[in-house]
């Protein structure tokens, strides 16, 4: 089918910039857009303000090359279309994918990545009332976070989780609550459900999510012959991550020992998920999982038949220069 045919055309790993508009705050602050995109164009360039030594100022270009890049008028639908649409029927046929959401905080992570598994589900639910209709297929979803190296299901107020390997490189997180979903309006509860249970730390400050990584995933299962009396196994999975924020990975000089730490676990984990990206496009035999929590957890998705996309946020505003271009690196370090 013409489905199938998209489908196998997908990319092993696919990178996508999103630039958000400047905000209110930024406005008000006189800062400026420096993020220049031709339209049509999978080019961007970055307008950096140098001094001289004598104090004048210059401009620096950086110019950057992805499979996509999204301007800041481009919709969340455009987004879905962009990263994870062609991506969906392939989860029917054993495939794994990861989408990750990467930037500093306020680049718009969350903004991009709350609606990406509500409109996953929906495709995935439309095949199976049609193409796998009768076929025995099932829908779940679960929700977990990753906070200072430790697991915390967000669907089941932050218990706390272990992973176990089960030998045949599958991945199993005991006790995660997994919820059968049959319909939309359901998985878009559960993710409100979960993004308001994400951590608030030890201060309450909704800013401390930005430390942890967000895990949510759509697992699709079915029982042999299409029985549903007999056991679900798992045919494919597609997991979305809000990942830390990346400057957050810096933190390691902070005062405060927690935040320390914290900050060295999130810096290891964004080093590690680079390397075992990087890793999968060479198609190496071996992947460093190791690294960290984050890739340990993942460690299923990197095996066998795997899907990656990345898609880096980035903040348009003269202030975030610095962490711009960092992302920005980091992004093209991984294809
Ligand atoms: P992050 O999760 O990376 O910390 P958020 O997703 O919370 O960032 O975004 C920060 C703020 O910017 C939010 O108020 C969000 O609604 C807004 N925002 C982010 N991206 C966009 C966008 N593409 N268009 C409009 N507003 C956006
Ligand atoms: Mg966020």
């Amino acid at each position: 089918s013409i489905d199938k045919e998209r489908a196998n055309s997908v990319a092993k790993i696919k990178v996508v910039v999103r630039k958000r508009p400047l905000n209110k705050k930024e406005i008000a602050k006189k800062e400026e857009d420096i993020i220049t995109i031709e339209p049509n164009s999978n080019a961007l360039t970055v307008h950096e303000t140098k001094l001289k030594v004598d104090l004048t100022a210059y401009e620096e270009k950086h110019e950057f090359v992805f499979d996509a890049v999204l301007d800041e008028d481009v919709s969340n639908d455009e987004v879905y279309f962009e990263s994870v649409e062609p991506i969906v029927p392939l989860i029917f046929q054993r495939t794994k994918a990861t989408c990750f959401a990467y930037g500093q905080t306020g680049s718009g992570k969350t903004y991009t990545m709350q609606p990406l598994p509500i409109k996953a589900a929906q495709d995935i639910l439309r095949l199976m009332l049609n193409s796998y209709r009768n076929q025995g297929f099932q829908l779940f979803v679960s929700f977990f976070e990753i906070y200072g190296g430790k697991l915390f299901d967000l669907l089941n107020d932050r218990k706390k989780l272990f992973m176990r390997e089960d030998g045949k490189q599958q991945v199993c997180i005991v006790g995660l609550q997994e919820y059968r979903v049959s319909n939309v309006e359901t998985v878009k509860e559960l993710i409100e459900k979960g993004n308001s249970t994400r951590s608030t730390g030890t201060t309450g400050a909704n800013e401390e999510s930005s430390r942890s990584h967000a895990i949510l995933q759509l697992c699709i299962k079915r029982s042999a012959d299409g029985n549903e009396s007999k056991p679900a196994r798992l045919v494919g999975k597609l997991s979305f991550i809000d990942l830390a924020g990346s400057e957050r990975g810096a933190d390691t000089t902070d005062n405060d020992k927690q935040t320390r730490m914290e900050g060295a676990e999130i810096n290891k984990s964004l080093l590690a998920l680079k390397e075992c990206i990087r890793a999968l496009d060479n198609d190496q035999g071996h992947i460093p999982f190791r690294g960290s929590k984050l890739t340990e957890v993942l460690r299923d998705s990197f095996v066998g038949d795997s899907r990656t996309v990345m898609i880096s946020c980035i903040s348009p505003s003269t202030g975030s220069c610095e962490h711009t271009l960092n992302t920005l690196r980091y992004a093209d370090r991984v294809k």
